[in-house]
């Protein structure tokens, strides 16, 4: 692929976390030839973490990573903000299967705490809890069902009803919801930035605006950027919906655009006429979701709510190609309908990202390649924040030949799940797919 074919699909962040983050001098770019002894290729999450927690298991490890733009400049750069529990696909009727990936999830969402208390970088972390809103009789009574049967299991989740809800968000029309006291929302700007620096300082090799054009399998992979040339017994593929741009997983994940918007940071008249205190995030109980955060600058990100506001381009784009205004006119007005009291408040961003969903919507951690020596994290859907964290844990210890400490997850070592048919079949399969859950209630768990 050339490299202004590939960039064209790796478009630029144009979200609020990378205003509020502010400027960052960049690494320098690859040039010239170079062996290690693992080449990640992505700066986000998954890539930066791995790097950070391969060097810190064996300090003597030679790390290189590349990334395409800038760090933070993908999904982790440009989400939805709320650091969540529960990982996407694995059910949680079985109850020690539901407290280890509540464990697992847990340990990400303390990695960022820890991060964040540690200082000096002020990652805008806060743990004011998220809730999920419920809006119909049924759907609240299957939610209070599930929250009384994880809570049997020792977890700490928590049923409010219509009044506890207004209390602490003016949702139109919430009937109840779930409350997750122990959950969060941060910049992941500035959180891929804060995993590099801790990287770097055991030793990283990191070049930005380095695109990785092509991978040459082998004892030895090579990875091939405009001007220099990477060789390693080891590769990461931490590249999450562009994978596939590489040559890579391209059967095992859909790359679906998700719309979002901001407020400009709100003042407490304001956050008062939309009722929000005491929490840092919510989202609603529709198939085609929407999910909001209060950032620790004081916008209010939301994305979103209907099937307009997302998107499966045919032939796989990562960047949205053509105008996306309708999709950002689409979450605006979802924002409006849930906060009403959000209606005069003027909108300043407008962005969409690639989120890498897999068939069964449950994230795939393994080893692929001819010469089994490419390891990949793929498949978050919209709980990566906190999985990111701890995905990069699991992939050292997939490179490192030590997978036993994640050997029960069911999302590990597992394969990528379903095979999904190229297009035109996956755009047609989309379409009617959403076309059929549009408007209706999420799946059971
Ligand atoms: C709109 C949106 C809202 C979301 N909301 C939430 C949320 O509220 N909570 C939550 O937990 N999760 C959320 N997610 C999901 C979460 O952000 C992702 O799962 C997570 O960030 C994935 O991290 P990653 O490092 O695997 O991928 P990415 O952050 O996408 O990183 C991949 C990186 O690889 C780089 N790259 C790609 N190709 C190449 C190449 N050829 N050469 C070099 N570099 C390359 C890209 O530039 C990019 O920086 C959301 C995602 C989106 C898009």
């Amino acid at each position: 692929m050339t490299p202004s074919a590939l960039l064209s699909q790796i478009d630029l962040n144009r979200s609020p976390w990378w205003d509020d983050a502010g400027p960052a001098e960049p690494s320098p770019a690859l040039a010239g030839e170079r062996a290690v002894d693992v080449i990640i290729i992505g700066g986000g999450f998954t890539g930066l973490s791995t790097a950070w927690h391969l060097l810190r298991r064996q300090p003597s490890l030679g790390v290189a990573l590349i990334e395409a733009r800038r760090l933070g400049n993908g999904a982790s750069g440009r989400n939805g903000g709320q650091v969540l529990h529960w990982v996407n696909g694995v059910g949680t009727t079985e109850p020690e299967l539901t407290r280890r990936v509540y464990e697992v999830t847990d340990r990400g969402i303390r990695q960022v705490e820890a991060l964040a208390a540690e200082g000096p970088d002020d990652l805008g972390f806060t743990k004011g809890g998220a809730l999920e809103v419920f809006t119909s009789d049924s759907g609240a009574a299957d939610a209070k069902a599930w929250v009384d049967r994880v809570a049997s299991f020792g977890i700490d989740l928590r049923w409010l009803d219509g009044a506890e809800v207004a209390a602490r968000l003016g949702f139109k029309g919430a009937i109840g919801a779930t409350f997750d006291p122990h959950t969060g929302q941060v910049n992941g700007v500035r959180l891929c930035r804060a995993l590099a620096q801790r990287a770097e300082a055991l030793g990283l090799q990191l070049f930005e605006d380095t695109p990785a054009l092509r991978i040459v399998e082998g004892a030895q992979v090579e990875v091939h950027t405009p001007n220099g040339v990477l060789r390693a017994p080891k590769l990461v593929l931490a590249t999450n919906a562009y994978s596939h741009l590489l040559g890579y997983l391209g059967g095992a994940y859909v790359p679906v655009q998700s719309h979002m918007v901001s407020t400009a940071p709100l003042s407490p008249a304001e956050r008062a006429a939309i009722g929000w205190s005491q929490l840092d995030g919510f989202t609603d109980d529709m198939d085609r979701i929407a999910y909001s955060a209060r950032t620790a600058t004081g916008r209010v990100v939301f994305g979103g709510g209907s099937n307009a506001a997302y998107a499966y381009q045919h032939g796989g784009l990562t960047a949205f190609a053509g105008d996306p205004s309708a999709g950002h006119a689409a979450v605006t007005r979802r924002l409006h309908e849930c906060l009403p009291g959000a209606a005069p408040l003027p909108i300043t961003h407008r962005w969409t990202g690639a989120l890498g969903l897999t068939l069964s919507r449950r994230p795939a951690f393994g080893v692929t390649g001819s010469h089994q020596n490419i390891f990949y994290g793929i498949g978050y859907s919209g709980h990566g924040i906190a999985l990111g964290q701890v995905g990069g844990e699991i992939i050292a210890d997939l490179v490192r030949g030590e997978p036993e400490p994640w050997a029960d997850l069911p999302f590990v070592n597992a394969g990528a799940g379903l095979w999904i048919p190229p297009d035109p079949f996956r755009w047609v399969g989309y379409q009617v797919f959403t076309t059929l859950t549009g408007r209706s209630p999420r799946v059971k768990r």
